[in-house]
């Protein structure tokens, strides 16, 4: 079966940036897993999925407009310490959580004073061109509680 609307994909990747340090994998792990078409991973990364089966590898090397977008310079707020979520001191440079009326984002911290933080509240990918090497294992239909959820259930998707 092929990648492609209403279809789960299980799949282990290694995300690098543009210098090939890698920032996450799923190596290790389980398989991460989305449902194709549902705005589970980014855009880049599911046209680069459309079409593939298991056992295949590739790498998807993406810029900012097809990952996490361009970065914006205004989108910096200083905020109480208290509706940020981190563990032990807050440095500048860190990437914590930020409590929002949607819920918890993640965002990077510029400056931490005693009561307030400086933060910017771009995605702390957003600007970046990534490389995804990916490899597929496994292409199933999605069911119908998946297709009504809009995400995967299972070894690797949304747990209830
Ligand atoms: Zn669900």
């Amino acid at each position: 079966m092929q990648a492609g609307p209403d279809t789960v994909v299980r799949f282990h990747y290694t995300l690098r940036d543009e210098a090939g340090d890698e920032l996450e994998t799923s190596r290790g792990g389980d398989p991460t897993a989305y449902l194709h078409g549902a705005n589970n991973v980014i855009p880049g990364l599911e046209e680069a999925m459309a079409g593939k089966t298991a056992g295949d590898v590739f790498t998807a090397t993406l810029p900012p407009e097809k990952a996490y977008g361009e970065r914006d310079p205004q989108r910096q707020q200083r905020v109480p310490i208290k509706h940020l979520i981190f563990k032990g001191k807050l440095r500048a440079g860190q990437v914590v959580q930020l409590n929002t009326s949607e819920g918890a984002r993640a965002v990077s911290v510029i400056k931490a004073g005693r009561h307030s933080a400086d933060i910017d509240t771009n995605h702390p990918l957003a600007g970046k061109t990534l490389s995804f090497d990916v490899e597929i294992v496994e292409v199933r239909a999605a069911t119908t509680e998946e297709l009504s959820h809009g995400h995967a259930h299972g070894s690797g998707g949304h747990q209830h």
